[in-house]
């Protein structure tokens, strides 16, 4: 069999990640804000994504919501994996190869991570703050903005 890295990896601790990520210690509506949330049981398809409601404004939310994460068809995992690797500073193609992905989909997903995990409302992105700690995520756990903006232009003027 071919190993994988992604098929080592346990998807709840990825989930957990991410809430850390995002959040921190405390969960905040993504909607309004406010850190008045109730639990509401696990995603149905992937257990590790959990559900919350919002006591503020009422809305649901989960662990994903509002990052870019949802909506796209790659598993939470290899988007963490993803970001690991563009931490080591490692190619997009390199990543494509050990993640088994087409180099259209590496690169549209370096893309996507490089402009954030959370995605920016109008009303958030005027906070330098706010862009300071999406500038932080997407370097990941190596803490190296630069070095991953570096990367980009590399791979700019490689293809
Ligand atoms: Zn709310």
């Amino acid at each position: 069999m071919e190993l994988r890295i992604q098929n080592l990896l346990d998807d709840e601790r990825c989930y957990e990640a991410v809430r850390k990520l995002r959040w921190g210690s405390e969960v905040k509506c993504p909607h309004c804000a406010a850190k008045e949330i109730v639990k509401r049981g696990r995603d149905e398809q992937e257990a590790g994504r959990q559900r919350y409601e919002c006591k503020g404004c009422g809305k649901r939310f989960d662990d994903l919501t509002n990052t870019v994460f949802a909506g796209h068809h790659q598993p939470l995992k290899v988007w963490m994996i993803f970001l690991y690797f563009l931490g080591l500073n490692l190619s997009t193609r390199q990543i494509a190869q050990e993640l088994n992905l087409n180099k259209g989909d590496a690169h549209r997903m370096a893309e996507v991570l490089r402009s954030g995990v959370v995605e920016q409302k109008p009303e958030t992105a005027l906070s330098g703050e706010v862009e300071c700690d999406e500038v932080y995520v997407v370097a990941g756990h190596k803490g190296q903005p630069e070095a991953v903006k570096k990367r980009t232009a590399r791979d700019d003027a490689t293809g």
